[in-house]
């Protein structure tokens, strides 16, 4: 056995940091172990993109408190944060319905948006395509971060001010409970000990606890994303959403109109849908274009139905409609595949034992509102 903990934290994506980083805070002695010599998981395969106003409910909350958190951090050390908003481009009346409704909604919960007419489009975005652009829908406190580098200089930042003990290529195989706590067990057969253990292992679910999480209900989706060349003199400020998007994120579907809206899914949209695709474009800070993304679905139990390789078909349909939206070249340089875990309840929150908890399937919203949603879990569980 070597040291001793407050507590350990299994998984180093966002949920594992975030919550790292608020426990260490607070002055709790943290061990975060991480199996991959660095993370590899849905925390940096994503956009990078912190949008609040996509979620519903308590989500959207924790995307407010997220921006305060990802805000102070980058105070003292840069995260990688642009405060360049967000945008959800409306491409016919029923998506621009929706969008004014969302925007009476923000209204009354103080939550600033602006609503741009078409020709405010086109001057903000000059390389929207007019024939797409109905009106849009803007968020100027929102933000980006670049996934890759927000995760590593948060773990870098967590270990420098609070002494957070973070061990990469630590393959955790058993958590056990005792008189003190829990044991927690390596793969090299390491052993710590801690008062408590939390387990925030992405969508990995027949490590730890295996017949717990098959009977979590647990989905795992696959997602296909583009990465395209830099265009010169191209600028493409914060996030970009479009129709497809107001189609599928929670905060639309809370809006009175939402209901007429998926009873008319015009024809072309048909095939897109099918492969769950809205398209969402982020330039990262060296020009390049991210544009994505689909969904497939399996059981998590199940997840290698999702099959190892993407799919040109899936890529190609998201080309031809991102195509559809902007004029600038999307020249595609790298194509990769991310997976999460979801739940119809949101999150999968388990207490194993009083000192052992699992907390995963936070779904596509983790970059938006990880953070916060991590320190309200700590709140509850340590108290
Ligand atoms: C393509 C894509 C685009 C997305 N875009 C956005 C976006 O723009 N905005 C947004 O808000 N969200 C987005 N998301 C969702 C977001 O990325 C996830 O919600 C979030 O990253 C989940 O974090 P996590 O810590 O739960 O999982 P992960 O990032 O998967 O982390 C889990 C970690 O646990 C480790 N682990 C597992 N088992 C063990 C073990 N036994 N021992 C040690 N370590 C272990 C894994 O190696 C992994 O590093 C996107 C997701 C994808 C895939």
């Amino acid at each position: 056995m070597t040291s001793s903990y407050d507590l350990i934290i299994i998984g180093a994506g966002a949920l594992g940091t975030f919550h790292a980083y608020h426990a260490a805070k607070s002055g709790k002695r943290v061990l975060l172990l991480e199996k991959d010599s660095y993370p590899v998981g849905a925390t940096v395969r994503n956009f990078g993109q912190v949008v609040p106003s996509g979620l519903a409910g308590r989500w959207f909350e924790y995307g407010r408190r997220s921006m305060e958190i990802y805000r102070e951090i980058q105070q003292e050390t840069d995260l990688t944060v642009r405060s360049n908003g967000t945008i959800y481009i409306a491409s016919d009346p029923d998506e621009w319905t929706l969008a004014n409704e969302l925007h009476d909604r923000y209204q009354q919960l103080g939550y600033t948006s602006e609503l741009l007419t078409k020709a405010q489009c086109l001057i903000n975005y000059p390389t929207l395509k007019p024939d797409y652009v109905v009106g849009g829908i803007f968020f100027p406190q929102e933000m980006s971060v670049e996934p890759e580098l927000m995760i590593h200089r948060l773990l870098g930042f967590i270990q420098q001010k609070y002494n957070v003990d973070y061990r990469p290529g630590s393959v955790v195989i058993d958590a056990q409970s005792n008189a003190s706590g829990a044991t927690v067990t390596l793969s090299n057969r390491q052993q710590f000990q801690a008062e408590r253990v939390l387990i925030c292992g992405g969508h990995e679910v027949r490590l730890l606890f295996p017949d717990v999480l098959a009977q979590a209900g647990l989905v795992v989706s696959k997602l296909q994303m583009l990465l395209a060349e830099p265009v010169a003199g191209l600028r493409l400020p914060g996030n970009i959403l479009t129709g497809l998007t107001i189609r599928r994120y929670e905060a639309f579907q809370e809006c009175p109109s939402y209901a007429s809206l998926t009873a008319n899914t015009p024809e072309h949209l048909a095939e897109l849908k099918k492969w769950g695709i809205h398209i969402l474009f982020k330039q990262a800070i060296d020009g390049s274009i991210i544009v994505g993304d689909s969904h497939e679905y399996a059981a998590a139990t199940q997840a290698e139905d999702l099959g190892y390789h993407t799919q040109d078909y899936i890529n190609e349909l998201m080309l031809n409609e991102a195509q559809r939206i902007v004029t600038f070249p999307l020249t595609i340089k790298k194509t990769w595949a991310g997976f999460y875990s979801q739940t119809k309840a949101e999150i999968f929150e388990y207490n194993v034992t009083d000192s052992i908890r699992i907390v995963t399937g936070i779904g596509g919203k983790g970059m938006s509102s990880g953070a916060g949603y991590a320190e309200e879990s700590l709140r509850q569980w340590l108290s």
